[in-house]
This record gives C-alpha cells, sequence and structure tokens, in this order.
C-alpha cells in the first residue's frame, strides 16, 4: 500500500506521541517504553494499522509494536489513534531491513506480517518480508517460542513463504489456504486488505511458524 504523498504527513508523525522515533536507542530496552515486562508482538507492515490496534484492543496484557516504512500510510494509524488512545500500542517508522538495530536477541515475543508486498520479481525477492534474509533478522530478535503468523492472499507469494520457511528450517505449526472456511479462523483479526480482498472472493492464506 502506497497512499500519493500527503503534504505534512512526516511533521504530523515527528511529532506524534504515538511514534517513537529514536529507536535504535530503545534496543533492548523496549520494556522501558511500556513500563511494564509484558510480552511484545510485532506488526512488520502494519499499514493503516486497524489489525494491530484491534489486537491491542482485546490484549491489554500484550504490547504491540507496528512498524511502517511510509509516512503517508502510518499517518492514517495516528489519525485512528487519536480518537481512541491504546496505551499498549506504539508505532515505528522505519524499514523493517533494519529490525536488528532496533530489538535485542529474545526481546519480541511473536511476529505479524499482513498481506506483505509480493515483490514478484526474482531479483527484488530478497525484499520480501518471508525471505531467507528476513527469517533470519526475526531469528535474530526474537525469543526461541515465538511465532511468526503470515497471511495473504497472493498464492505464489505464500508457497514461497512456506517453501522458504521449511528451507530456513522452521517448523511448520499451520498452513491453511482457505483461512475463513477454516477450524483457524476463531478470533481472526481482519486487516485492511484481508476485508477487501476477500469480499472480492479471494481466499485468504495463512502460515503459523516457530522456531526448531
Ligand atoms: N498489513 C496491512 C493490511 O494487511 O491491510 C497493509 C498491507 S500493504 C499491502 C503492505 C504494507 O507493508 C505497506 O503499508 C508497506 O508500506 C509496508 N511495508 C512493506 N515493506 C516494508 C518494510 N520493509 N518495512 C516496513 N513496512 C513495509
Amino acid at each position: 500500500m502506497r497512499l500519493r504523498n500527503i503534504p505534512g504527513s512526516r511533521e504530523t508523525i515527528a511529532e506524534s506521541p504515538y511514534v517513537v522515533h529514536d529507536e535504535e536507542s530503545y534496543k533492548g530496552k523496549w520494556h522501558e517504553v511500556f513500563g511494564n515486562d509484558h510480552p511484545i508482538h510485532l506488526e512488520i507492515g502494519t499499514g493503516k494499522g486497524s489489525f494491530i490496534m484491534e489486537n491491542a484492543r482485546r490484549n491489554p496484557d500484550i504490547n504491540y509494536i507496528g512498524i511502517e516504512k511510509y509516512s503517508s500510510v502510518l499517518l492514517r494509524a495516528l489519525q485512528k489513534m487519536e480518537q481512541e488512545e491504546l496505551p499498549n500500542l506504539v508505532f515505528i517508522r522505519m524499514d523493517a531491513e533494519y529490525i536488528e538495530n532496533v530489538f535485542e536477541k529474545d526481546e519480541i515475543d511473536n511476529i505479524f506480517l499482513n498481506f506483505s508486498d509480493p515483490w514478484p520479481k526474482d531479483r527484488t525477492a530478497k525484499r520480501r518480508l518471508t525471505s531467507d534474509r528476513f527469517l533470519k533478522r526475526y531469528t535474530n530478535i526474537m525469543k526461541k517460542s515465538g511465532k511468526v503468523t503470515f497471511k495473504t492472499d497472493n498464492i505464489d507469494l505464500f508457497e514461497y513463504s512456506v517453501e522458504m520457511a521449511k528451507e530456513c528450517d522452521w517448523n511448520i505449526e499451520v498452513v491453511t489456504r482457505d483461512l475463513h472456511n477454516s477450524e483457524y479462523n476463531e478470533g481472526n483479526i481482519m486487516t485492511e486488505y484481508e476485508k477487501k480482498f476477500s469480499q472480492l472472493g479471494n481466499k485468504i492464506n495463512m502460515m503459523i511458524i516457530s522456531q526448531k
């Protein structure tokens, strides 16, 4: 999702109390940001934020961090936060490529990847959030017990991601190619893209993986 550049979005983000700006300075100290020792869940590519906000609402004893690369998109999430503050949720505007500079080993419990950009060309495959490079980065910030949950309607990206997880020696805990008609749909929180694509009749795929 890349909205047109919205004038003033960078400035609004710079001033927002819901965004952590000097994110690298909190490496190993994210509990200080929340003021408690609750588990931390990340959503990478959080978009307009409705998925992570609903998670934060339902689970006040879990801390959430939404990572989004583009100011113009993150701005939409911040506008929602102005209507409803959630003390267990903050955002970072950054490229997830650099997450190892921001989080310490064992600092993150779970990671959510929702409708990640497919980067269909081979030469840009390394940018996929389920590429071997990214899976390695997740290993370097997550607890051993942590899980990565990935949803997409893009079947090619999904099959690639399942293969990548196998090649990188992760446990495949759940694979469904029709989440909404599966036993795993109970409690599912739909993202903005999930609502849009399922209304078009697209099947939603989901994979949950954990480290061996
Ligand atoms: N997760 C939302 C949903 O399901 O409705 C948005 C999906 S949208 C297709 C993908 C989002 O991921 C975009 O907002 C994009 O800017 C963001 N994104 C892609 N690559 C990223 C990266 N390397 N770091 C941070 N955000 C990224």
